[in-house]
């Protein structure tokens, strides 16, 4: 390994452990992991390899090409159901079907483009249907639904094994819109009772039984994001991104650290100079109140994070010496708390860390 370079820890030990958190949370009901953007930024291979060894059965993405890199890498062992959050854009039927990819229809376009394809094909092809009921993102709205499921004519050809929808504010425990949403999509379900429905993403699973139906779709929670934007006892971090100590320096009172001199020491420091910046996903937001984790104890980061390195404070820390590794995010740094810290969400903090990092997996699958 260079010597300055960040080192990226992914612990898919962790990641089994909130598989089985969300398996037992859910009951009966599938369990089928989100693996979209590449499983967060965390490796959409090796994650949906070791989940499949977990007993994970069904997948879901968003894009056409994440599921074909998903069919290659889970390879003829593993024939997993792969659904494609994105349906079937025009144009995107051979290569759907030629991946043995499952799209869900989202607009009443998609469906008719779909099922004349079917019929050229011969054989009846799965398909999930999305159904709005609130997010005014993708999804066909509840009277195209309806129209659909009274003129069977129109999905003929189609193997529709699932209705799904999506929560506009899962993660947001109280609020109303999630039984409003909840009631919307157990009447449409009714129409296509001989599909699987599907309702909740991770937080959407804490919210109870209501919300569970036959299939639930996590992301963020097995890759250790608690499900209300706030770290959750019971999920395990997975990602560790640790970058070693170039420098520390003297700084004394009245002098500045970084860029736009943004910081001034008060009184004398030491800092330490770390090999890590935005370039490696520490946002540039995050130096007002984020802090690393080093030697058992946080330290506060010290001016502006810039593209290859930040500062910090180890005023009195004698450990603080070149070479040594800093934690930056992992079981101390916590996701959500990075994210707060960053003004973000802890989505957008996985799916950021990039691949200049060197990728250490901890109990990858065969
Ligand atoms: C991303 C996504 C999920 C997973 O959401 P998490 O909050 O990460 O659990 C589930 N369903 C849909 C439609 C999504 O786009």
């Amino acid at each position: 390994m260079p010597a300055s370079r960040a080192r990226l820890t992914l612990d898919l030990n962790a990641l089994a452990a909130n598989y089985a958190l969300f398996k037992a949370m859910a009951g009966g009901s599938e369990v089928a992991p989100v693996v979209k953007a590449d499983a967060y930024g965390l490796g959409a291979g090796p994650v949906a390899k070791r989940l499949w060894t977990e007993g994970a059965r069904g997948f879901f993405v968003a894009r056409l090409e994440e599921g074909e890199a998903l069919r290659a890498a889970l390879g003829p062992d593993r024939p997993a159901a792969i659904h494609v959050f994105d349906g079937a854009p025009t144009a995107s039927a051979p290569r759907l079907v030629a991946a043995d990819l499952i799209p869900i229809l989202n607009s009443p376009a998609q469906v008719e483009v779909y099922s004349a394809f079917s019929r050229g094909h011969g054989n009846a092809l799965p398909c999930g249907l999305h159904l709005d009921t609130g997010m005014n993102r993708l999804g066909l709205r509840a009277e195209e639904l309806e129209a659909l499921a009274q003129s069977p004519d129109r999905l003929q050809g189609l193997d529709i094994r699932m209705v799904m929808s999506h929560l506009a504010c899962a993660d947001q425990e109280e609020h109303a819109m999630n039984a409003r949403q909840a009631g919307r999509f157990r009447r449409a379900r009714a129409l296509f009772p001989d599909a699987r429905a599907s309702l909740a993403n991770s937080a959407g699973v804490f919210l109870g039984p209501d919300y569970l139906h036959d299939v639930v779709r996590p992301g963020i929670g097995l890759y250790g994001g608690g499900p209300f934007g706030r770290a959750h006892r019971a999920i395990a971090p997975v990602a560790t991104l640790e970058a070693p100590i170039l420098d520390v320096r003297a700084v004394a009172a009245g002098e500045t650290v970084g860029y736009g001199a943004d910081f001034a020491a008060e009184r004398a420091y030491r800092v330490a100079i770390v090999a890590a910046g935005y370039a490696d996903g520490l946002l540039r937001a995050s130096w007002k109140t984020g802090r690393a984790w080093f030697a058992g104890d946080f330290r506060p980061l010290l001016g502006r994070v810039s593209m290859d390195l930040l500062a910090i404070d180890v005023t009195g820390c004698d450990d603080a010496q070149p070479g040594a590794m800093v934690e930056l995010l992992g079981p101390h740094v916590l996701l959500d708390e990075a994210a707060e810290a960053a003004g973000t969400v802890s989505y957008e903090i996985l799916t950021r860390l990039g691949e200049r990092a060197e990728r250490l997996y901890v109990g990858a699958a065969g």
